[in-house]
């Protein structure tokens, strides 16, 4: 929802002093200049919506001027050296004048950086580009312009409302509603408003939306005209509020209609009933807590907010790689001796190959040059076993097909499936987290082999932000795809654990970690991975 690692509450700079950085003066590339700025528009809120350029741009940049109203995560792609520097409004703070964004673009710019100025929805859709463009110019500095999609046909779209239509619109205008005060008299011609043969579409209308729609109705325009307001388009948890003209402010008003919003004015807004389409995804209007680690969040997150869900991301956990630990390091040098190994989670299957390729000084002869790879090729005649589909993936990712997968994703499973595998007397490598459950080893053991544990990471407990904690306030549900993440964030979180929330946990082990926590599980997956615990999720908001 925010900026998380990146964003800045005020005017600062990332480094301090503008200067070039290293590498940074003089690059010479198709994608950011030195000494051009770029004024990118960033699209109207949905990250999905920003251009490839201005991504390319992002990446590519020194420095970064940014406003309020730009995507989430949109800076996520900037170089770990580019300077990002926030100069948008802040409530109760006096904004950034214009003018001095305009110094700051040309210093930055004479300074050899090349910088992106960047701006929610178009820069020269009531974004102020083009004054910055021609302060720009009047300094002699290159700049480009790249077009975002503008909040006027996004938020429209993505409430459907088409703002022209074949019968019942020929024209669009784009209209601000909110007139700068300094302005001699008032710029909107009401009565050339009022015959305008199309939609009208205000921005920042919000404020003065009464003595708008009142100059409109006055001017002649009927009020029984159909309206919408739309909050929040294309962003988690858009609004439409449906009106007429001669309603609309009273209606904004009762919903408490909140910056940023659109109203839109034509026939066009009745379309909407034929048109919605975001309202009808399966998790529209849900708010959906993910607690797994960030580094495994993002597959299930993607897939909840294209159902429509607003999602939640509260890591409870964090993966500490163990790789260098004594004991996973003489595992793996001594790998080729295992008859056979079973992984059991899809880290612990990356971790592993990590782990060989850190591997020291072995037993086999080193490589020229001293450096001594190793690789799939050492697993060659070992049987290899993968708890479920996700870590069969992930040794997929390195070449190996796993010799055995059970159908189900739990340690039971994983000992029946082990039944025709000839353990006795053989050695086993166990390869998991620390806090593992024994049932795997000690069922092999019990059958005559000699088994090896080894901890490829521990999982730690991760602390949730305040932000986070407080989004999550009103979940509707609450995901757990690990014991080990009920009891990291119940902890974390203590009174503040959601109370309304349902808990969605992903099988039986996590349920009973929840309900050892303290907490009812409202659903459990009949498939223990992410995909059945999608499905069992979609199916409860179904009924
Ligand atoms: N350059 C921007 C507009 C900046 S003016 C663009 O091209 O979209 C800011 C106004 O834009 C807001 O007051 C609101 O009316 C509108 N706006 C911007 N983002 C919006 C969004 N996601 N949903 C609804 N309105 C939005």
């Amino acid at each position: 929802m925010t900026i998380p690692t990146r964003r800045r509450d005020e005017l600062t700079d990332r480094k301090g002093q503008l200067g070039p950085s290293a590498g940074g003066s003089g690059r010479i590339g198709p994608s950011a200049r030195a000494g051009v700025v770029y004024l990118v528009g960033a699209g109207p809120g949905d990250p999905g919506l920003m251009t490839i350029r201005s991504l390319e741009l992002i990446a590519a940049a020194d420095t970064v001027f940014y406003d309020r109203l730009i995507p989430p995560g949109a800076l996520s792609g900037a170089r770990e050296e580019a300077e990002l520097v926030y100069v948008g409004k802040q409530p109760g703070v006096p904004s950034v004048p214009q003018e001095e964004i305009g110094e700051r673009l040309i210093e930055a710019a004479r300074a050899g950086r090349s910088v992106v100025r960047l701006k929610g929805g178009d820069p020269f859709v009531f974004g102020r580009g083009g004054e910055e463009g021609e302060a720009l110019r009047a300094a002699g500095i290159e700049f480009e312009v790249v077009p975002g999609v503008t909040a006027g046909v996004a938020a429209t779209a993505y409430a459907g409302i088409p703002v022209t239509h074949r019968d019942e619109a020929s024209a669009v205008a784009f209209v601000t509603g909110h007139e700068d005060p300094d302005k001699e008299g008032t710029a909107l011609d009401w009565e050339a408003l009022a015959r305008f043969p199309g939609t009208l579409v205000f921005y920042m209308g919000v404020k003065r939306l009464a003595e708008n729609a009142a100059a409109l109705i006055a001017a002649g325009r009927d009020p029984e005209e159909p309206a919408a307001a739309i909050e929040r388009g294309t962003m988690a948890g858009q609004r439409t509020v449906e009106a007429t003209l001669g309603t609309i402010a009273g209606a904004v008003a009762r919903e408490e209609v909140k910056a940023p919003a659109l109203i839109v004015v034509g026939p066009v807004a009745r379309r909407r009933e034929q048109l919605a389409w975001l309202e009808r995804r399966p998790l529209h209007g849900r708010r959906v807590v993910v607690t797994r680690a960030r580094a495994q969040a993002s597959g299930l997150a993607a897939t909840l907010r294209s159902l429509g869900a607003e999602v939640v991301e509260l890591p409870a956990i964090r993966i500490e790689p163990r790789i260098e630990s004594d004991d996973v390091e003489e595992a793996v040098a001594r790998i080729g001796e295992y008859s056979l190994v079973c992984l059991t989670s899809p880290n612990g299957a990356r971790l592993l190959f990590d782990a060989l390729a850190a591997g020291g000084d072995g037993t086999e002869g080193d490589r020229a040059g001293g450096k001594r790879v190793r690789d799939a090729r050492v697993l060659a005649g070992t049987t290899i076993a993968a708890i479920g589909p996700g870590t069969a993936r992930a040794l997929a990712e390195h070449g190996i097909q796993a010799d055995v997968v059970p159908r189900r994703f739990v340690a039971e499973a994983m000992v029946e499936a082990l039944a025709a595998v000839e353990v006795e007397g053989k050695r086993v490598l166990v390869a998991r987290a620390v806090e593992a459950r024994d049932v795997l080893p000690d069922a092999l053991r019990e059958r005559g082999a000699e088994v090896d544990v080894v901890a490829l990471y521990e999982t730690v407990r991760e602390e949730p932000g305040a932000e986070e904690i407080e989004a999550a306030q009103s979940a509707d549900y609450v995901t757990f795809t690990s014991s080990s993440t009920v009891t990291n964030l119940t902890e974390a979180l203590g009174d503040r654990f959601p109370a309304d929330a349902r808990i969605v946990s992903i099988g039986p082990v996590t349920s009973e970690a929840a309900r050892a926590a303290g907490l009812e599980v409202d659903i459990e997956a009949e498939r223990h991975d992410i995909d059945g615990l999608l499905a069992a999720l979609l199916a409860d908001a179904a009924s």
